[in-house]
């Protein structure tokens, strides 16, 4: 059945399905094969566009027959099968290396750390506002493969993980964004922080001299790498400093962005409804990119007017009870992001963190812990370093084991003018189905308040 026409991929989720698609779409013959179930959506998309499948299961008989192999990021590179496959010799890519293969689109690839998701939506809130022909892929929205097999963009905004970054090679970025570099997903990197660093960076691979490169001044990690890096395309640094030598920099509570032959576009941050220093960095490396692909000054002051933040990042719930603020902040699964937080808040927080460590170290929060948290509520089924760390760094510590326990005693603990904050620092999967569901739940109990 199989011959050298033929595409594998491995996993039937948005982005294998997508991928599936575009292949059959360009002519080869494809096989999806996934271990686990495949949603009832992936799977009548399947059918509909008459692709084999299976699942529960990998088939390697057939598998090992692919002239290519398409990966879901979610398979790790020492799982055992891609350790055989890669033996044969049969190459393996990401969705985003297949299909930007059959794209003339100019593409605007957003990673780092943290920030990716906010950065890419403001990103494309601001080409799309504008009038641009533009499509939304990567980690959020629909699959770029998907996108590229049915629609005519002439531009698309692409959030990219470190995971989809090691399964590429040709891809090339027009612009390229790299908004912070913090540990995290160290499992996946033999524990080696510069592995981790050195998959960020594969998103600079093949740019040329017409290509710009945007990213923060402020990141010590980025700063080092840099330096010891060739850096081909044209570079724009911003900061939240007042550093006006940067294409964009913070004066006290003012934005400036400006890139060669452009205005200069300034925009007090109380005009903008996105709060937080990290924010206004985020929104830097967006009107960067949007006045390089020449959009006017008053259309991106527009957009930034308007874009107002995405669910359960930093999430203001329209909502006060009896005087007291809810925040929302569930998709704060590391330090640093948790960190940014704690700095976006004036001093009556009562803080609710925890979930499943990730090898946290909390050292770098206890200044702002002890400056601005007056209680903590640990929401863990292990709260045992939570409360190691902050013990005698905040006044109140207490537990709880669900999150109906967590915001009543919260909301038990604030008065009048409090914040009560949910930002974990931590992931999610002890008590909850994901970061979505712990939002969900908080956003739930604090209407049942
Ligand atoms: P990602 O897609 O990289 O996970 P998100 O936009 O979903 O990023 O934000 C994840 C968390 O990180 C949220 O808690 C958010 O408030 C925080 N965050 C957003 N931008 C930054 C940044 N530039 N630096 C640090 N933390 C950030």
């Amino acid at each position: 059945m199989m011959h050298n026409n033929t595409i594998v991929v491995l996993g039937a989720g948005e982005s294998g399905t997508g991928a599936a698609i575009l292949a059959k779409k360009k002519g080869f013959s494809v096989f999806v094969s996934d271990a686990g179930t495949i949603s009832a959506t992936y799977k009548q998309l399947l059918n509909d566009n008459a692709i084999s499948y299976e699942e529960g299961t990998h088939t390697t008989d057939l598998i090992f027959q692919a002239k290519e192999i398409i990966k879901s990021p979610g398979i790790p590179e020492k799982a055992p099968l891609i350790q055989q496959v890669k033996s044969l010799g049969i190459s393996v890519i990401s969705e985003l290396e297949f299909a930007a293969r059959y794209t003339n689109a100019k593409l605007i690839c957003i990673t780092g750390s943290n920030g990716k998701t906010t950065t890419t939506l403001l990103t494309y809130h601001i080409l799309k506002q504008a009038g641009l022909h533009v499509g939304l892929a990567g980690n959020v929205g629909k699959s770029f493969a998907l996108q590229v097999a049915n629609e005519t963009y002439d531009y698309y905004v692409i959030e990219i993980s470190s995971f989809q970054l090691d399964d590429m090679y040709d891809f090339k970025a027009d612009i390229a964004v790299l908004l912070n570099i913090t540990p995290d997903h160290l499992d996946r990197y033999e524990y080696t922080f510069q592995n981790y660093i050195n998959s960020k960076f594969r998103i600079l691979q093949n740019m040329n001299s017409h290509d710009s490169f945007i990213y923060c001044n402020d990141d010590e990690v980025l700063i080092r790498e840099l330096q010891q890096r060739t850096i081909v395309p044209h570079t724009f640094g911003y900061t939240t400093t007042n550093d006006s030598s940067q294409t964009g920099y913070l004066d006290s509570n003012t934005i400036h962005v400006k890139t060669p032959q452009k205005e200069n576009l300034s925009m007090s941050v109380y005009d903008m409804l996105l709060k937080g220093k990290h924010n206004y960095g985020n929104t830097m490396a967006a009107a960067i990119a949007a006045q390089i692909v020449d959009i006017k000054n008053e259309q991106i002051r527009e957009s930034l007017r308007t874009f107002s933040g995405v669910e359960h990042r930093l999430e203001k719930l329209s909502y006060t009870v009896r005087g007291v603020e809810f925040i929302n902040d569930s998709k704060a699964t590391n330090v640093n992001s948790t960190w940014y937080a704690l700095e976006s808040m004036d001093d009556n927080v009562i803080w609710i963190a925890g979930g499943t460590d990730k090898g946290n170290e909390y050292d770098s929060l206890y200044e702002l812990a002890t400056a601005k948290v007056k209680a903590l509520v640990c929401l863990g089924v292990d709260n045992t370093k939570l409360i190691e760390s902050f013990t005698g760094k905040i006044p109140v510590i207490t537990e709880a084991k669900s999150m109906k326990e967590a915001v009543t005693k919260a909301y038990k603990l604030a008065q009048k003018g409090d914040t009560v904050l949910l930002s974990p620092c931590c992931a999610s999967f002890d008590l909850f189905k994901n970061y979505i569901d712990r939002g969900l739940q908080f956003k739930q109990e604090v209407r049942n308040l």
